[in-house]
């Protein structure tokens, strides 16, 4: 098997196609090399090492060593140099780069290959001892904290010691002879920590790096990582071993990293940061606050910090040459990382550039016009659930705001929470319902958790590509990044800026548009939803064929959800009608009501008010469909738990308190979910159902007048088993109907359909169908009675089984295809068989979750309904499934 592939001078074996074996960052090694962009010599150990090694107890395939000898041979060719020979010694890194990125979370190795000959040799060769030994200590420091798990803190510490002991200020300031005796302390350092010496043999510090790469795939960063962006273990990471070059070459060197187009705004400009005379990490680490790489940055920022632009024009030039040819290439916006050695230029790194959901939109929309993209790959570009971004709060321009310091705009969004200092502990609050802004001088990938759980993240060091930026970013999360002015003081936990202290707890906002962090929480508003926005949802509108309906009650719910482009009501709860203050009296009359009189009496209370409801809803969505669903939980869930409230209740009816008790108690279900509920109810009491059906069809009537247009309503009834329960509910739903038509003159139009939410009716479909005029899926229901488990008591297992692999996802958020999707196949096919034009659609929480939605489209439902704020998210989900 060939196991080992190469890239450099203008050739490689692989090509950007072959990710899944080669991982993103090596398929685009490859694929740069092949373009002939100027790309360091290496070779990619494949995924399937990674495979095979965890397959056979971490062990290497017999004949892999071999080809990594090759491989390296290869590559000394290349650049002229030899691994672990002292003359002229070649040095490499060792990357990790799994088939989607991750980043930050596997460790790469740089300046592999110095030991304590080669170190000499490099100062030789480079006529630069002080180049030599930083990048020797560099490599002892890395390979010690990846490889050899003897962590930062330990060099750092001896670093600072002897800065202090010299009294420098900068890493810039050491001398040839600090760093290497620096270098002297760290190898005693390591030897104390390990009980045997840094390894010095060049193959052992290759093979200690390689096993670290394919061993940090199991690290719980890295599994963390994967869990909450649903990557599978089985991909497996490759690993990159590419000969080194310097940007720590003195001051015609640098290292950076760049957008090619702004991942926050999406604008079309080229973006990014550099440091001179530096290495690597040192741009994302901020350990140095990096330069501009445009001059129109520079000037923009205010900064006095000249740009790559000016500093280095020559090697500017080239790399904008570089970055349009790759951008061209691969139709997208790329993430670049690049360095300059002794004023050459050299490729790292390309891949997509993460960015927000703003960003995607313009970037996709831009591409569509400058004819790099088609409309459908534009659509297909966008992940539907990012659009949450945008429908969420920013900073009311009239808000008040006491802004106490400004970081720079890292991803944006508004966000106001209680300060945390610790990512465990923005977790736990998360958890317990508060709203957090994290508060770290930086991140690392062990925030990842605590990120995920804030609102928004804060940090005092690091620039607009440092990880915090990054990751929230990636996450959606509004970051300020980089407020130079915060002191943080993690053992105290306490922020202190401008002398005034912040403690623990205390409220802030940030908004990761501008920067600014302000105390207390600032008044927010919700974003025009126009421009681009429009433009995509209007392509995604031509191509999808499901219609996207919402679930809503209140005129509120109704408005939003039109104006985020719903095409009817798929669910109108009524019961949510029921709980306002003042109607809840009446329906606790009709509850507690003995005899069928008491109970219509009531019941004529609840009549008009119903009916202006609906009313009100029916006028919002002017002559779109309205499904409204009959009374569904059990009566109880309307009456007073405590005796005290009962003892109120009594008094407040002139009823017995006593009476009361005892009917509540009858009331009472052990399991209310598979109780006296839903249609049960409409069999037991037919006179709720009746008024209901009464309310609906006058409101109808009355609103179909005013709009010169036809109201035609869909009136569903929940929790259906059999065909017979449909058959008498539907007799008198109809019965009420000929009684108005009666009454007014005028005939009513109206659909009669029911839920499926029971296996025993996706069964009887075909039966049920002789019935029912449509059917939605009740799939939050259909979910717990397929599985047999109670939403609302699954949380206590639920993660147990979500980790241990039983459920691929929450089977309540992602709809499971192989159980309950099957009921859903089966019972759409059979209700079609019956009545071929029967109207399918989906109002379970499913509704509003893309995978889903692209199950409902595998079906042929004719529409999803889901929550308002998820409209846009299932418009553009719905698109995506048409493709
Ligand atoms: P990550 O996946 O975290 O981005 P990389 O493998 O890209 O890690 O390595 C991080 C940085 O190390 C790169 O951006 C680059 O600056 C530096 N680096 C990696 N390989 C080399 C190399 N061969 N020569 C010089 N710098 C390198
Ligand atoms: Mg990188
Ligand atoms: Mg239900």
């Amino acid at each position: 098997t060939k196991w080992v592939y190469s890239f450099g001078d203008g050739t490689a074996d692989g090509t950007a196609d072959m990710r899944n074996l080669l991982g993103g960052k090596g398929a685009n090694l490859a694929e740069m090399s092949n373009l002939g962009l100027p790309v360091p010599s290496g070779f990619t150990i494949s995924t399937e090492v990674c495979t095979a090694y965890y397959e056979n107890d971490r062990a290497y395939p017999a004949d892999l060593a071999e080809q990594v000898d090759a491989a390296i041979e290869k590559i000394e060719n290349s650049v002229g140099g030899k691994f672990g020979q002292k003359e002229n010694p070649l040095l490499v890194s060792v990357r990790s780069g799994a088939r989607a990125s991750m980043p930050g979370m596997m460790d790469t190795v740089l300046n592999l290959g110095l030991n304590d000959e080669t170190v000499e040799g490099l100062a030789e060769k480079s006529g630069d001892r002080r180049f030599a030994f930083d990048s020797y200590r560099r490599f002892i420091q890395m390979y010690s904290d990846v490889v050899l798990e003897v962590g930062h803190h330990h060099f750092e510490e001896l670093l600072e010691i002897l800065k202090e002991e010299k009294g420098y200020f900068l890493d810039t300031d050491l001398e040839a002879a600090d760093w290497e005796a620096l270098v002297a302390q760290y190898k005693a350092k390591v030897e104390e920590e390990l009980g045997r010496p840094f390894p010095q043999d060049v193959r052992d510090q290759l093979w200690g790096a390689i096993s670290a790469v394919f061993g940090s795939w199991m690290n719980q960063r890295a599994i963390t990582y994967r869990r909450l962006h649903d990557i599978p273990a089985e991909w497996g990471t490759a690993v990159n071993v590419q000969a080194m070059v310097f940007g720590n070459m003195g001051d015609d060197s640098a290292t950076g990293v760049a957008f090619t187009r702004d991942p926050s705004t999406g604008d079309k400009r080229f973006y990014g940061e550099f440091l001179v005379n530096a290495q690597g990490e040192d741009v994302v680490a901020g350990i140095r606050t990096p330069q501009n790489l445009t001059k129109q940055a520079r000037l923009d920022a205010g900064s006095e910090d000249l740009s790559m632009e000016e500093v280095f024009p020559e090697v500017y030039a080239q790399l904008v040459e570089v970055y349009k040819r790759l951008e061209a290439h691969y139709r997208d916006m790329q993430d670049i990382e690049f360095t300059v050695q002794q004023g050459k230029l050299w490729m790292l790194q390309t891949r997509s550039g993460k960015r927000t959901a703003k960003a995607a939109l313009q970037i996709a929309v831009d591409m569509v016009e400058e004819d790099l993209i088609s409309k459908e790959e534009a659509i297909l570009r966008i992940e539907p659930s990012s659009l949450d971004q945008l429908l969420h709060p920013t900073l009311d321009p009239k808000a008040e705001k006491n802004v106490i310091a400004r970081g720079l705009p890292a991803s944006p969004g508004a966000a106001s929470g209680e300060i945390v200092f610790n990512s465990d502990e923005a977790e736990k609050l998360a958890n317990e319902g508060k709203s957090v802004i994290l508060v770290r001088v930086e991140t690392s990938p062990e925030d990842i958790h605590g990120m995920h759980a804030a609102k928004g993240i804060l940090t005092s060091r690091g620039g607009m590509t440092s990880h915090a930026a990054v990751v929230a970013r990636g996450m959606g999360r509004a970051c300020v990044s980089g407020a130079g002015s915060l002191n943080i003081d993690y053992k105290d936990e306490t922020l202190t800026v401008l002398g005034d202290t912040f403690k623990k707890g205390d409220i802030i906002t940030i908004d990761g548009g501008t920067g600014e962090v302000m105390v207390g929480s600032v008044d927010m508003i919700l974003p025009e939803l126009s421009g681009t926005f429009g433009t995509l949802m209007a392509w995604a509108d031509d191509i999808r064929r499901m219609k996207v309906r919402t679930n809503a009650e209140t005129p509120l719910d109704a408005e939003t959800a039109r104006k985020f482009g719903a095409e009817g009501v798929g669910l109108c709860r009524t019961e949510h009608m029921f709980f306002d203050a003042e109607r809840i009296v009446a329906v606790r009359q009709m509850i507690l009501a003995e005899t069928l009189e008491e109970r219509e009496a009531a019941l004529a209370k609840l009549l008009p008010v119903q009916r202006a409801d609906f009313v009100d809803l029916f006028r919002i969505m002017s002559g779109l469909p309205v499904t409204v669903r009959l009374l569904d939980p059990p009566l109880h869930e309307f009456l007073p738990k405590t005796d005290e409230e009962i003892d109120e209740l009594a008094a407040a009816l002139g009823a017995d308190a006593k009476k009361l008790r005892h009917r509540a108690m009858q009331l009472h279900e052990f399991n209310p979910m598979l109780g006296h509920r839903g249609c049960r109810l409409g069999i037991s009491y037919p006179e709720i159902y009746e008024m209901q059906a009464r309310a609906i069809l006058e409101a109808a009537a009355l609103v179909s007048k005013e709009l010169g247009e036809t109201v035609i309503p869909e009136i569903m009834v929940p929790l259906v088993a059999t065909k017979r329960e449909l058959e008498i509910l539907k007799g008198k739903i109809s019965a009420v109907g000929e009684a108005i038509e009666k009454e007014t003159g005028v005939a009513v139009e109206y659909l009669i359909g029911t839920m499926i939410e029971l296996p025993r009716a996706a069964l009887q479909a075909g039966q049920i169908a002789e019935e029912a005029e449509f059917f939605s899926f009740g799939t939050n229901d259909l979910t717990q009675t397929t599985f047999g488990i109670s939403r609302d008591d699954s949380g206590s297992f639920l993660d147990d089984y979500v980790n241990q692999g039983i459920y691929e996802t929450d089977p309540f958020v992602s709809l499971d295809k192989e159980g309950v999707g099957e009921l859903v196949k089966l019972a759409a096919e059979r209700g079609r068989a019956t009545r071929p034009d029967i109207k399918l659609g989906i109002c379970g929480e499913h509704g509003g979750d893309p995978a889903s939605i692209d199950f409902c489209e595998t079906v042929g439902l004719d529409y999803v309904s889901c929550s308002p704020y998820r409209v846009p998210i299932a418009r553009l989900a719905a698109a995506q499934a048409a493709l």
